[in-house]
């Protein structure tokens, strides 16, 4: 435990379940204080309930994170509760698997409402507070899926990569602040999420999935979690519009 982030206000959306939790947890850790927004208001619940059994300080705001108005109400809240914003996990998001013909436009806008919109317009309510105080962070959730394609997942992946530009453009147009954008593009990461695709639903697929890997395992939210960490720490400043692949070497990519 670093207490390094002392005191400063994180928001995490999408961090009712999942990869999203553990984040929560660990930042609380690092000393943040956290803002959980979900559009599961249960889910929000839980996770600010178990970062303050923990010892941290948490709320939970339940909101569409792809709703302008629903993003705004969040952010006031969490400014009037907590403080200004200074740290923010764009990582909600919904991941259909679907052939590439059968995707029909209502889905297809409604995973780049979800996974790329949302994540756009957070960001636009948020920074304003980071550019006051001259620092900030965000990180952006994608996927391994933006570095290697991904057959069933054309509009899912498409949205992820409009995420990877987002985070390139936010770390030009705001370094100047002192704020930097990164992503995080996960591999396969064992949450509610993995569990309900399509292409783990024989038994013992996970667990097989994993082994394959060159690290011989699944992933785990705390594995997303300690990237996180480093890239909201004051020692991650001079990084920016840089990717930390947390894939178990699934892709190793390019130099
Ligand atoms: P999860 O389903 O466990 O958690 C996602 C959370 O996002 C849920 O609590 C859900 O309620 C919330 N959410 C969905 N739509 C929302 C909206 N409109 N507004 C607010 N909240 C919303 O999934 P996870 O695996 O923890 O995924 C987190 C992120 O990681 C996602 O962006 C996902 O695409 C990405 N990712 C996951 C994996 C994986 O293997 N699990 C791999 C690559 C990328």
């Amino acid at each position: 435990m670093t207490r390094s982030l002392n005191g400063k206000v994180a928001v995490i959306t999408g961090a009712g379940s999942g990869m999203g939790r553990s984040m929560a947890l660990r930042l609380a850790e690092d000393n943040a204080k956290i803002a959980v927004w979900d559009i599961n208001g249960e889910g929000a619940e839980e996770t600010a309930r178990l970062v303050r059994e923990a010892g941290g300080t948490a709320i939970a705001i339940q909101a569409d994170c792809s709703d302008a108005a629903a993003i705004k109400a969040a952010a006031e809240q969490t400014r009037r509760e907590l403080g200004p914003i200074l740290i923010l996990v764009n990582n909600a998001g919904i991941a259909p698997f679907n052939n590439f013909l059968e995707i029909s436009e209502e889905l297809l806008t409604k995973v780049l409402k979800i996974n790329l919109v949302g994540p756009f317009l957070v960001s636009q309510e948020c920074v304003p507070d980071m550019i006051a105080a001259k620092w900030g962070r965000i990180i952006n959730i994608t996927s391994s899926s933006v570095q290697s394609g991904s057959a069933l997942q054309t509009h899912y992946t498409s949205s992820k990569g409009g995420l990877l530009g987002l985070t390139k453009c936010l770390a030009m147009a705001l370094g100047e602040h002192g704020i930097t954008c990164n992503m995080i593009p996960p591999g396969s990461i064992d949450t509610p999420m993995l569990r309900a695709a399509d292409v783990m639903q024989q038994p013992g697929a996970i667990e097989a999935y994993g082994k394959a890997l060159p690290v011989g395992r699944i992933g785990q939210g705390e594995d997303i979690a300690a990237a996180a960490a480093f890239l909201a720490s004051e020692e991650a400043g001079y990084m920016t519009g840089q990717t930390i692949s947390v894939n178990g070497g699934r892709y190793m990519g390019s130099a």
